[in-house]
């Protein structure tokens, strides 16, 4: 967390800084543990000042604000990151501040409780390469079926598991995995190499679905609060969630209690009876 479709719901919500010219670069005093910064904050600083925000792209969980020079200042929010145009949740864990000049937003904001987050500046050209591989597979939401079987079928991993190999597809985490194979009805501990076609195309099918309707409902703001939208709002997907979270709650299809278990030490929750597949 934040997956897709919460970095998705902030590229919207920033999108309109998109015109502004970057007037000075900000990294907060933060007495609490420090971002990963490269290639480093002077560096940083004195590329993107001056620069005008042409566009803004998401790939997976990465955000990327491409300057009028085709470089990018890179934002990864990892665990607690988050993105935003307005006042953020507390001032104590804002990383950085972009002040900018325009019709637009005059400020745009990196803020990280934890503080796991990165910030990268890749060199004019060289950004998309950083979105892609070895580090990441295609993106979640233009993965053809086909391509999502190529890259998987060959694994011994269950499938859960394999899904969240950012390498092998840009976007799943923990939470829209376990919605994803519910919805396709797919055993999360099924082997890649055991699935077949028509479960393939189930599973693409699901996997478009459930991330658009999340994006839909601008994500999944958990318990503990931290996921809020570029406004600072909070999401309104965690009242839709099918099972995750929902261990021992009746399964919304057939009644039946939904099941957690553990892999690779990451809590899955599922249908016993309807993802026998
Ligand atoms: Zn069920």
């Amino acid at each position: 967390m934040p997956e897709l479709p919460e970095v998705e719901t902030m590229r919207r919500g920033v999108a309109s800084a998109c015109g502004q010219r970057i007037v000075r670069l900000r990294w907060t005093r933060c007495a609490l543990r420090p971002l990963a910064v490269r290639p480093n904050r002077r560096t940083i600083g004195s590329r993107v000042a001056g620069r005008r925000i042409v566009q803004v792209v998401r790939k997976g969980k990465f955000l990327a604000l491409v300057l009028d020079d085709d470089s990018a200042l890179v934002l990864h929010p990892r665990m607690t990151g988050l993105v935003l145009v307005e006042a953020p949740p507390d001032r104590e864990h804002l990383r950085l501040e972009l002040q900018l000049e325009g019709p637009g937003p005059r400020r745009l904001l990196f803020w990280d409780r934890r503080g796991l987050g990165t910030v990268e500046w890749h060199p004019p050209g060289s950004w998309r390469q950083a979105l892609g591989p070895p580090r990441l597979g295609p993106d979640a939401l233009e993965v053809s079926w086909q391509q999502l079987r190529d890259r998987f079928h060959s694994s011994r991993r269950a499938i859960k598991v394999a899904l969240l190999d950012q390498a092998r597809v840009a976007g799943l985490g923990n939470l829209y995995a376990a919605e994803v194979l519910f919805v396709a009805r797919i055993d999360p501990r099924r082997p890649c190499c055991r699935l077949c076609d028509a479960q393939w195309r189930r599973l693409h099918r699901a996997m478009g679905r459930v991330l658009r309707e999340a994006i839909r409902y601008e994500g999944s703001t958990l318990g503990d609060g931290t996921y809020r939208t570029a406004l600072n709002r909070p999401g309104n997907y965690q009242n839709r969630h099918r099972v995750y979270g929902k261990a021992g709650r009746p399964c919304p299809r057939c009644r039946t209690p939904i099941a957690r278990i553990v892999q690779q030490s990451r809590s899955t929750f599922f249908c016993p009876e309807c993802q026998r597949d």
